[in-house]
């Protein structure tokens, strides 16, 4: 049970295309992406983030690869990890080939910035070769200099023209598997890039607000931009920035996706803020909570209100909910229906035995 969206988004229906098994665009959905900041030629420590961004909800992972030791190990990594996994190459082509032959199922380049045809058409070559993708990432703080003298400035026209000229580079190759990004640490421009570049383009965009910032500025410069966006319709798969925790990354980018309903993985909390009504420590319980039931991957809804007041509503609208009530005298609500009182202490472990109980029915079914 949950609350309907009050507006159903109508996301626009680009073309699909694969990075690995993940499909992205059309009605496919959002995928969420992170970079692991490990070196990548060190495999052991690679492969340990990456199951740590998996284990948080990830459907996607970049690396990093500037040199050749880096695409080397991307043999031994595609084959420790569950999730595709996608090359950060930033000019040199020969390292976009190695990464596509070595296991990469995208490349993130601009062909751009390669260079000679030539050497576009070899790693155009190996990606189709390889089945792999390419995502076009264009970045207000690298525009090329001739756009840049044009537009004067970074600008959501001057990002686009970028962007269509690294298109037109692929397609002029017959290369369609691919999308694209037009970030920019700055949300209007990002806004206003990513919505011009989707009335011109149908390949699907992976959304950024790049160099955000810290954990609450960057969550928040995401959340708006990302939410403004999504709430148009725009967005196939997003990477949210963050100078944190690639975990994090991904905790904020489904969390981003939760809210408006684009995609529920795991337990989403609705709860108090802080108030002097509450009957039980609702802020720490719902802490507590969260840390417990990280690891259910089921989209259960549950409420942890701390008063009568809007207690009972929030309950009739989750799968389970808690109730704050005088003396201890809590109540823990299943599908909306009143089951019993719950004495304050025992309120984590009832409510993360229920849900235990909850994920495996859904999953049974
Ligand atoms: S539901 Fe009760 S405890 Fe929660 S915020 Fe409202 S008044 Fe406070």
């Amino acid at each position: 049970m949950s609350i309907r969206p009050f507006r159903d988004i109508n996301r626009k229906k680009t073309r699909v295309i694969n990075v690995g098994n993940v499909k992205i665009g059309g009605d496919n959905p959002i995928s969420v992406q992170s970079m692991t900041n490990t070196l990548t030629k060190d495999v052991l420590e690679t492969v340990k983030q990456i199951n740590k961004i998996e284990e948080a909800g990830a459907d996607l992972v970049r690396v990093s690869c500037p040199d050749q030791d880096s695409t080397k190990s991307l043999k031994e990594i595609v084959k420790s990890i569950n999730i595709p996994l996608i090359a950060d190459i930033h000019f040199h082509y020969k390292r976009a080939i190695e990464a596509a032959n070595n296991g990469a199922s995208c490349l993130r380049i601009n062909p751009g910035n390669i260079g000679e045809k030539n050497k576009i058409m070899e790693v155009v070559k190996a990606a189709k070769d390889n089945g792999c993708s390419i995502r076009i990432g264009v970045n207000a703080g690298s525009l090329e200099k001739d756009i840049l003298e044009k537009f004067k400035e970074p600008c959501p026209e001057a990002l686009v023209e970028s962007a269509i000229r690294n298109i037109e580079i692929l397609e002029n190759e017959d290369f369609f598997n691919l999308k694209v990004s037009v970030k920019s640490s700055d949300v209007f421009l990002s806004i206003g890039a990513y919505r011009k570049l989707s009335e011109k383009v149908n390949y699907p965009l992976h959304l950024g607000i790049t160099e955000a910032g810290s954990f609450l500025p960057g969550t928040i410069k995401s959340s708006i931009g990302f939410g403004s966006l999504l709430l148009d319709g725009i967005g196939d798969t997003i990477r949210v920035s963050l100078s944190d925790d690639p975990v994090e990354e991904i905790k904020v980018g489904n969390e981003i996706l939760k809210s408006l309903n684009l995609r529920h993985r795991g337990v989403k909390i609705i709860s108090c803020p802080s108030c002097a009504r509450q009957a039980f420590p609702v802020i720490n319980t719902v802490k507590i909570l969260e840390e417990k039931l990280s690891n259910i991957k089921t989209p259960i809804t549950l409420s942890i209100i701390g008063c009568v007041v809007n207690g009972p509503g929030e309950a009739s609208m989750t799968d389970i909910g808690i109730t704050g009530g005088g003396k201890g005298n809590n109540m823990l609500y299943l599908s909306g229906v009143q089951k019993e009182k719950v004495l304050s202490d025992k309120i984590i472990d009832r409510v993360v035995e229920e849900v235990q109980k909850k994920a495996k029915e859904i999953e049974d079914q």
